[in-house]
């Protein structure tokens, strides 16, 4: 494995999360996602490739199996995971990598990458949660309550992670996403390592 950093970036659903990793791509340089595996239908929109690689269940444990997975998890009844082939892939050509998966996710990648860095996103309140799950318009009314009880228990887990970001405003929280990752690029593990040879000149 390369250096670069690996961003896990975890939220309830809801919390607008997609949205931000995919402004935070365009706006940084270097910067990418490792689309992960899931058993879950797409929603109306999604892509296969692009936004998931939907697969059977038999495939993703068939991967599993394998060992093709950095980590793995159930989130209600889907099976999600992280192909282990990908991340490296997107460290070994020079990228920082972001994966966006659950606090389940996290914890498991800290055990390989352990330098790994966690960014945890939250709603601005409870109510505008509520709002933004309702308004998706994606999911029926039991789905929606599921979510909503499931986020408050996955938010929970907010003190497990390295930063903290509330997206209240759209832009104010894309800029502390930014600002994070540039921050990780200048901690003296990553300069050291970048800059060896300057140093080696220098010490
Ligand atoms: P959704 O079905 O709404 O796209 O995602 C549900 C949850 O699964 C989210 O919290 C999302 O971050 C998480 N998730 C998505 N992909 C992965 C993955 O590869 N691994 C893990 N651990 N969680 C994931």
């Amino acid at each position: 494995m390369n250096n670069g950093v690996l961003f896990i970036i975890s939220a309830p659903s809801g919390c607008g999360k997609t949205s931000l990793v995919k402004a935070l791509i365009k706006k940084v340089e270097n910067l990418c996602v490792s689309i992960s595996h899931t058993t879950r239908q797409p929603r109306s929109g999604e892509i296969q490739g692009k936004n998931y690689f939907f697969v059977s269940k038999d495939e993703f444990n068939k991967m599993k199996s394998s060992n093709n997975f950095i980590e793995s998890t159930q989130v209600f009844d889907n099976n999600y995971g992280s192909s282990k082939q990908s991340v490296q892939d997107l460290l070994n050509s020079g990228f920082d990598v972001i994966l966006e998966i659950d606090w389940r996710g996290f914890r498991q990648i800290k055990q390989t990458f352990s330098h790994s860095v966690g960014i945890f996103i939250l709603p601005p309140s409870k109510v505008a949660l509520e709002e933004r799950l309702t308004n998706r318009g994606q999911d029926n009314k039991g789905i929606i309550n599921r979510r909503m009880h499931d986020a408050v228990s996955e938010m929970q887990h907010f003190n497990e992670f390295n930063y903290l970001v509330i997206n209240d405003n759209f832009d104010v929280a894309l800029n502390n996403l930014s600002t994070i990752v540039h921050a990780e690029r200048l901690t003296l593990a990553q300069q050291s390592n970048k800059y060896q040879n300057l140093l080696k000149t220098l010490i």
